[in-house]
């Protein structure tokens, strides 16, 4: 009868032993080493079939969970997913969970505002008509001049529907997230009071508008006109550099930034002419200035003076901003007429231009 490998390796190691009787305790360990290999070798081969179909159904359970339940996935539950083809689904995830991040940190200003930068600002410099009038003489003058020629002349002719506006008119420019201001860009600025500056050209129908609201009995009070580049720049990067404190990337940042506040390239205030108003009984920026006297007053005559109300309620759609009832933009007199009586916005002036 032939001999099994195990009678024969017991047999063959049993004679060693016997020869050298200092072997045995080596040899104890030796053979019990090479018959389990032995062993688990036959028995892996002999059950070749069950073992594959275990291995098979497995992994089958495991592809088929990642895919009914892409909800359950989680950090750990990626690599399951990656390794079997669900690499996308993990993509999506990631992609809702920059989302989430984002809403979580405009939920405290929804709206997009041109000046948002400055509604948290403290270092804001504010002048009554009366204050920037006795810091130069020149202004009174200028004042009463106009106000005499009005007197004398009457209310300017307020009829412009035949008025033939030119597209390279300085006052007419159009800068917003879609316009950038040209890089060779230049006006004269003017010095209002102090370190308040705007377009020279634009003064005289400011303080002549200041001078009308105040003969109607409405304080009108000049905030923040011209920002210089760096000042601009300084607001957005503040911006930024906050939603990369609360975890996002560069990039990211810069993308929500710029939804909701202006970068420097785009904000009228850096071509000194916007204006933004308070007035001396509601030092705010917010919409509530559109119930206040001032805000109502300027709505109703700024057109007269040659400014607009820059972003209106409604038009966000169109201007990309939220409504802004203390920002106003001068375009003379004749485009804020017919903007006024319109309805519309810049931008849409500029459709028919
Ligand atoms: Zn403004």
């Amino acid at each position: 009868m032939k001999k099994t490998f195990r009678e024969k390796f017991v047999a063959r190691c049993g004679a060693k032993v016997k020869k050298h009787k200092w072997l045995k305790f080596p040899m104890a360990i030796y053979m019990t080493v090479v018959l389990l290999a032995y062993h688990t070798g036959r028995n892996l081969v002999d059950n070749g079939k069950r073992y594959s179909c275990a291995v098979l159904l497995l992994l089958f359970l495991v592809v088929g969970s990642s895919f009914a339940m892409p909800e359950s996935l989680d950090r750990q539950g990626e690599e399951a997913a990656l390794l079997a083809g669900g690499a996308q689904l993990a993509a999506e995830q990631e992609v809702n969970e920059a989302e989430v991040a984002v809403i979580d940190i405009e939920t405290d200003d929804m709206e997009t505002y041109d000046d948002v930068a400055l509604l948290s600002d403290v270092e804001l410099d504010t002048y009554t008509l009366e204050e920037i009038l006795e810091s130069n003489s020149d202004y009174r003058n200028l004042v009463e001049t106009v106000e005499n020629e009005t007197a004398a002349a009457g209310m300017p002719e307020s009829d412009y529907s035949d008025y033939v506006f030119d597209a390279s008119d300085w006052r007419l420019i159009l800068i917003n997230k879609q316009h950038s201001i040209p890089e060779d860009y230049t006006f004269p600025l003017g010095t209002i009071t102090g370190s308040m500056q705007c377009d020279e050209r634009i003064l005289e129908e400011l303080l002549a508008m200041m001078q009308a609201a105040k003969d109607d009995g409405v304080d009108l009070v000049v905030c923040s006109p011209y920002r210089d580049y760096n000042r601009q720049t300084y607001l957005f990067e503040k911006k930024i550099t906050r939603y990369m404190n609360a975890g996002m990337s560069y990039m990211d940042a810069y993308k929500t930034a710029s939804m909701s506040t202006t970068s420097p390239n785009a904000s009228e205030h850096r071509i000194g002419l916007a204006i933004d108003f308070y007035s001396s009984s509601y030092l705010r920026l917010d919409t509530g200035f559109a119930d206040t006297a001032a805000g109502q007053w300027l709505a109703a005559h700024s057109y007269e003076y040659g400014f607009i109300l820059r972003y209106p309620e409604g038009k966000e759609y169109i201007t990309g901003i939220g409504y802004e009832p203390w920002h106003f933009r001068y375009v003379g007199v004749e485009a804020a007429t017919v903007i006024t009586e319109k309805g519309i916005t810049l931008e849409e002036f500029w459709e028919d231009l």
